[in-house]
């Protein structure tokens, strides 16, 4: 087996700075990228802290008890991240996942939900919110959210054998407990929940097919994710990645399926069919299926960082804006000019990795140093 190289280094980068325009940027609700991409979708991390450490996303090695993990006056508040969103909402935004680490571990983020929840699109329409969870605190928090104004959730989950899920979160947490929490959110009424599954071969690729069998027949959609080269921590290899196609024929083998039309465009699942009518799965195949032609996602790190692209590897930093920066004697943004802020940074966006990955030299950043998951969320 080749050996594992692992970096010991904190993953955060200077981040760019963001400007305010001299020719404003209205926000028009159409805003788009340079590749003609709409703006529409915002995940927002709302910790960098997180009580797992699978070893795909936080492995134990680096994400030790000396890690810098973010202090808490460097995290946006409630009211500035709902300041922000509402500039990002101007500009097209119509779907809102908050993410982390692990957001329920971030105090009162029910307190957050519900200003979130208030805001409305262009179109007057309420904002499709919803929170991705490892489910370990959502058996506990699931009413809260609900009341709040949440209306979905997805919850990740590895396996159904228990050992399996234990060793994959790498903090002995039992897989029961998240299944009272998915069985929570539904009860709550905050479905249809989806679950989803990260594929690592030579780990849990023996999980596929009782997890498929579990929630068939369920109002529950189960998504297998390929194992993606996140961060730089994760000791990725691409024999590790179990292709969506093979995940899709494995299934289909035992439970016949077919394939279903996309939900919405940018969707990052492709769906499919029971063909007995008892539901679907979703395979996401952020690395042998490039989907960056219709990619309107942008990111919201922790201390206020614009990312353009799950692999980019430096934000933008909207915090100076937001907050002011007393060094250089600038005070904060009006929402106005954080519109434009906004505005310009999405137009001069051109990412698009996963289509690159397979041409890119590791100079020109395929091996760059990328950003980690767990501080820009999923
Ligand atoms: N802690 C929460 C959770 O696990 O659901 C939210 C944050 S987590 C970073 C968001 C999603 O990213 C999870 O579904 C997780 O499985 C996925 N993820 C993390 N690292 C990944 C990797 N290397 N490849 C594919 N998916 C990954
Ligand atoms: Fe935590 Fe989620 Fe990353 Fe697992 S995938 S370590 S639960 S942030
Ligand atoms: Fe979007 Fe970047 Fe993923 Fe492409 S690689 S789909 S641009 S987040």
């Amino acid at each position: 087996m080749a050996e594992r190289v692992i970096p010991l280094v904190d993953q955060r980068h200077a981040a760019l700075p963001a400007g305010v325009p001299e020719r404003a940027i209205p926000a028009t609700g159409s805003l788009s990228d340079s590749l003609g991409r709409p703006l529409r979708d915002l995940r927002i991390s709302v910790t960098d802290r997180c009580n797992f450490r699978c070893s795909y996303c936080m492995p134990k090695e680096v994400f030790d008890k000396d890690y810098p993990y973010l202090p808490h006056s460097a995290l946006l508040t409630f009211e500035e991240i709902t300041r922000v969103v509402r500039q990002f909402v101007a500009h097209g935004v119509r779907k809102i996942r908050l993410t982390g680490g692990e957001p329920l571990l971030r105090k009162n983020v029910e307190v957050l939900v519900e200003q979130l929840a208030r805001l409305r699109t262009v179109d007057g329409a309420p904002l499709d919110l919803t929170l991705t969870t490892n489910g370990s605190l959502l058996a506990r928090k699931a009413r809260a959210l609900k009341d709040a104004g949440l209306q979905r959730v997805t919850v990740s989950l590895d396996g159904l054998d228990d050992a399996v899920f234990r060793r994959m979160n790498d903090v002995d947490f039992p897989v029961a407990d998240v299944l009272k929490g998915i069985d929570a959110a539904r009860s709550a009424g905050l479905g249809p929940v989806k679950i989803n599954m990260v594929v690592k071969r030579g780990t849990n690729e023996h999980e596929i097919l009782p997890m498929a069998r579990h929630f068939k027949g369920t109002d529950i959609v189960l998504r297998f994710i390929e194992y993606m080269d996140v961060g730089a921590t994760n000791g990725w290899r691409m024999d590790e990645v179990m292709p969506s196609a093979e995940v899709v024929k494995l299934i289909h083998a035992e439970l016949p399926l077919a394939q279903l039309e996309a939900s919405a465009p940018g969707e990052t699942a492709e769906r499919w069919g029971y063909a007995d009518g008892t539901g679907e799965i979703g395979v996401i195949s952020s690395v042998t299926q490039a989907f960056c032609g219709d990619c309107n996602r942008a990111r919201l790190s922790t201390e206020g960082q614009l990312y353009l692209c799950l692999f980019a590897s430096r934000g933008h930093d909207l915090r100076s804006l937001i907050r002011g920066d007393a060094a250089k004697g600038t005070p904060p943004a009006s929402d106005e000019e954080l519109a434009s802020a906004i505005g310009q940074i999405w137009q001069g966006r051109s990412d698009r990795y996963s289509q690159l990955r397979a041409t890119l030299a590791p100079d020109q950043g395929g091996g760059a140093r990328r950003v980690e998951m767990s501080y820009i969320g999923g």
